[in-house]
């Protein structure tokens, strides 16, 4: 018996996890999660130890796949998906302080950890609408990162077409290029005349609107409501563990935080079997799981700009995840909740915060104190940080706590996608593009503009399916 996945709020059917796969959000607004969550031994745990990341990842992702891909074509997909990084370790740990440690996630082609989840992403779609004999047509928005990342992804996919959409004017110029100067049949980048609220609108109308592709076509959802997403990023906790002393000594993690997506991944991991002490949840001044997690109330405020645009955001989706565990699993409690939200905001329960704050902490850090914490540590430590990363590691420090063993940070990008704010940290560097990106600035882009328009959108996009 295949696992099966259900819904946040109780009321979409269950799912294996091609369906959930292909699904994205769930018919009831929820989001999928796993009926029953794996769990190692530590007897498993040690023999993991020293494995190299597309083994571990074979056998971390196994159990969630099993009944729809089975371990020997897995292995092949993760081998091939991690093939094209550019370090031989894929994760590779440094050591900053005695006890303090950096997970380099950005070794892959677009330069953030978003590689990790999408470069799998694109090829268990391709894999499974091959088999199936079908095709879909991913939609997205992007205010930076996530476009470029499910582009890289998906572009030798033959059952995709991909459709991103980006606020004009409102990405960086490197964020930019990387998604419109990738060339192939399937892939159509569309600035929008609006901002990237707007492009999110846009997209959750037509998850949600009448059929408008041809007939035949699905659309599959690329943001971190996607399990299949957090799935992947989940091995690189155990990964970073064993390299740091893990499982035989507790292990904590700092990790830069806007959707909630990647450290509810370390979150699954401890939950799995891996002797984890303290979650750091690091925001910028886009601050409503830090507030959540000190005051129990969460409630969205306006999104403002920072030097980390990347964690600038007013909901964090997949906090809903969490929610369900802190409440266990009482779906109908959930669905109220989040109609509540919708409405306001919402304070959690005594048992539930005190259960949240049991594995969490949190810490907000300003843009001036992203600046200083770059140069402090280009100056300790002779790494050059990007500023979600720098985020990352001042959380770490206000976070950590006596006896409590390792931190390990991870830094979700490479300091040359945000080369502006890493020139306001006055470090006297400039960060180098990878040499696979090299000639970045010389490459034709390739776009479309389209006007903030539900009607434009899908005619544009029903008229450009392959
Ligand atoms: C997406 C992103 C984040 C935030 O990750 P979530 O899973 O949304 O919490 C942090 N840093 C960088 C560089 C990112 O691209």
């Amino acid at each position: 018996m295949s696992l099966q996945y259900l819904s946040t709020r109780g009321q979409a059917p269950t799912l294996d996890f091609e369906g959930v796969l292909l699904a994205g959000l769930a018919k009831d607004g929820g989001l999928y999660l796993p009926q029953a969550l794996p769990h190692f031994s530590a007897a498993e745990l040690h023999a993991m130890r020293g494995m190299s990341y597309a083994e571990l990842a074979t056998t971390v992702i196994a159990p969630f796949v099993e009944g729809s891909i089975d371990r020997d074509t897995l292995e092949g997909l993760v081998t091939d998906a991690y093939r094209g990084f550019r370090h031989q370790a894929i994760a590779p740990v440094i050591q900053l302080d005695h006890d303090q440690w950096l997970l380099e996630l950005f070794h892959g082609p677009t330069l953030a950890f978003k590689d990790f989840a999408l470069q799998l992403l694109g090829r268990l779609l391709d894999h499974v609408l091959s088999r199936r004999g079908e095709k879909v047509v991913i939609m997205g928005a992007t205010s930076g990162d996530t476009g470029s990342a499910a582009i890289e992804g998906c572009r030798h996919c033959e059952h995709v077409d991909i459709f991103i959409l980006y606020p004009d004017g409102r990405v960086s110029e490197v964020q930019r290029r990387q998604m419109t100067t990738v060339a192939g049949a399937n892939i159509h980048n569309v600035a929008i005349r609006g901002n990237f609220d707007d492009c999110q609108a846009l997209v959750k109308a037509s998850f949600v609107a009448e059929p408008f592709l041809p007939e035949g076509r699905s659309l599959v959802a690329v943001n971190s409501i996607n399990w299949a997403r957090i799935m992947a990023q989940i091995v690189y906790y155990f990964y970073a563990a064993f390299a740091v002393g893990g499982p035989d000594r507790p292990v904590n993690f700092s990790v830069p935080t806007g959707n909630f997506g990647d450290i509810y991944a370390g979150y699954l991991a401890h939950r799995m079997g891996l002797p984890v002490n303290n979650l750091v949840i690091a925001t910028n001044r886009n601050d409503v799981l830090h507030r959540m997690l000190t005051t129990g109330t969460y409630g969205r405020q306006p999104i403002e700009a920072s030097l980390s645009p990347s964690m600038d955001i007013s909901i964090s989706s997949n906090f809903e995840r969490l929610l369900f565990d802190l409440y266990d699993g009482d779906a109908a409690q959930i669905n109220q909740m989040m109609v509540d939200f919708a409405l306001g905001e919402i304070c959690l329960s005594d048992a539930a915060l005190s259960r949240a704050q049991k594995r969490f902490t949190s810490a907000r850090v300003s843009d001036e104190e992203t600046c200083d914490e770059i140069r402090l540590m280009w100056e300790r430590t002779g790494q050059l940080l990007d500023p979600h990363t720098a985020i990352g590691t001042r959380a770490a420090r206000l976070c950590a706590r006596d006896g409590e063993g390792p931190m390990v940070t991870l830094a979700t990008a490479h300091p040359a996608k945000f080369p502006a704010a890493v020139a306001r940290a006055e470090t006297g560097q400039e960060p180098v593009l990878p040499d696979h990106l090299a000639d970045l600035f010389e490459r034709e882009e390739r776009f479309d503009t389209l006007d903030n328009d539900l009607a434009t959108v899908q005619a544009y996009m029903a008229n450009m399916c392959l």
